[in-house]
């Protein structure tokens, strides 16, 4: 039998029969509902209201960061992150190729250079090995600021990216950044829930970023939030994503060439509700998780992504890795023809035609994951079984 036969087989005894099947359906009850209602009964639904201070205090409390600053999506939190960590156009910032373009976008929007790094395949995020021996090759300090030997630019951050929701090598990273005085930030945009060793995914990048896009494990429509345990970076934070508006009753002033990125109250009512639901969600992914690990453990073949050892992810996204692309696109044909909406790795970004002269080093595993992963549908409710 045709791998991707077996694999649709065992897809049909795994999933419920109703048709499409989305990748990642958000799910909505009574506890929103009121919340939402409640907000519009208020008449605060613009960027300020009581529920945004509670979402920020919320999010503090699951994740243990300190502080969060609560954005109109995880795009503005990681643009925010990249301007409080000084990044200055001209600088280049480390981050994976594999990643959604949103890990890369603000860094060049800033007028600086993405420069990517490989990945490896327990976690699915960079490979600290690698990296260390790649800026031992190509970097040098220069009054205490890491250069680029080859481009002659500063290297000013690393941006690591826990991504479908598997915490990367973070005490590894992050001892590097220190060697190499980088900025470390967390895109921790699909990771809410994930955890390494006790700590929380976002808890050893200066600044972090979360996303509530509708696609997440939770969502408020659109949003973000930016986490940091440094009460300095908070308080700029909140400044520049709210104008940069002084406080005052009445007056209108600003110091500072500000963002309106802060979060509507009316999606923030949403984030609370959903965010009393994520341990909940998290046991239904897990579950589903499981179910395919042992659906997927005795065909030949077939990879099916656990998570990293001492770590407990969120199980954003399901992978599954085939043994190569052309066995990938013949499965993808096949679900989306079922209506069963499958997808492979984002193409990776030194690929983007935008991308495609960034500085890079070799990126095999990138490669890799890209040719055969395919991501299988992972709403939460599905971990509750047909
Ligand atoms: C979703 C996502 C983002 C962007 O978040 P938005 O809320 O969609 O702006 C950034 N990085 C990664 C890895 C993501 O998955």
């Amino acid at each position: 039998m045709k791998l991707s036969n077996a694999i649709l087989d065992i897809l049909h005894k795994l999933l419920p029969s109703q048709r499409p099947i989305g990748l990642h359906e958000p799910e909505f009850g009574e506890t929103e509902k009121a919340l939402v209602t409640d907000c519009l009964d208020s008449g605060w639904v613009s960027s300020v209201g009581s529920y945004v201070d509670r979402f920020e205090q919320d999010l503090a409390d699951v994740t243990g960061i300190p502080h969060a600053i609560a954005t109109v999506n995880g795009t503005a939190a990681l643009h925010t992150c990249l301007i409080l960590a000084g990044v200055q156009p001209g600088d280049e910032v480390l981050l994976p190729a594999l990643t959604f373009v949103g890990s890369a976008n603000p860094v060049a929007q800033l007028g600086a250079t993405p420069h990517f790094v490989d990945c490896e395949t327990e976690t699915l995020g960079v490979d600290p090995q690698r990296l260390a021996d790649y800026l031992a090759d190509i970097t040098e300090l220069r009054d205490g600021t890491c250069f680029n030997k080859h481009t002659n630019r500063p290297i000013h951050a690393l941006m690591v990216v826990h991504v479908l929701g598997h915490p990367a090598r973070m005490d590894e990273l992050a001892a590097i950044t220190e060697r190499h005085r980088l900025t470390l930030i967390e895109d921790a945009a699909e990771s809410l829930g994930s955890w390494r060793g006790g700590r929380h995914t976002g808890s050893w990048g200066r600044l972090a970023a979360l996303s509530f896009n509708g696609n997440k494990i939770i969502t408020s429509g659109g949003g973000g939030a930016l986490l940091t345990s440094d009460p300095d970076m908070a308080q700029r934070a909140k400044h520049l994503t709210t104008t940069a508006k002084r406080p005052h009753p009445w007056a209108f002033e600003h110091d500072a060439v500000g963002h309106n990125y802060r979060l509507p109250n009316l999606n923030a009512a949403l984030g609370c509700a959903q965010l009393e639901r994520l341990p909940e969600r998290l046991a239904q992914k897990r579950r589903l998780a499981e179910r395919y690990a042992a659906a997927f453990a005795g065909i030949p073949g077939l990879h099916f992504q656990l998570e990293p050892e001492d770590c407990r992810s969120n199980y954003w996204l399901n992978l599954l890795l085939l043994p190569d692309a052309e066995q990938r696109d013949q499965l993808l044909a096949a679900a989306h023809a079922e209506d069963i909406h499958l997808r492979p790795f984002w193409t990776p970004l030194h690929r983007q035609p935008m991308y495609r002269d960034a500085p890079r080093m070799d990126l095999p595993c990138t490669e890799t994951l890209f040719a055969r992963g395919v991501c299988l549908p992972s709403s939460a409710a599905l971990g509750d079984g047909t």
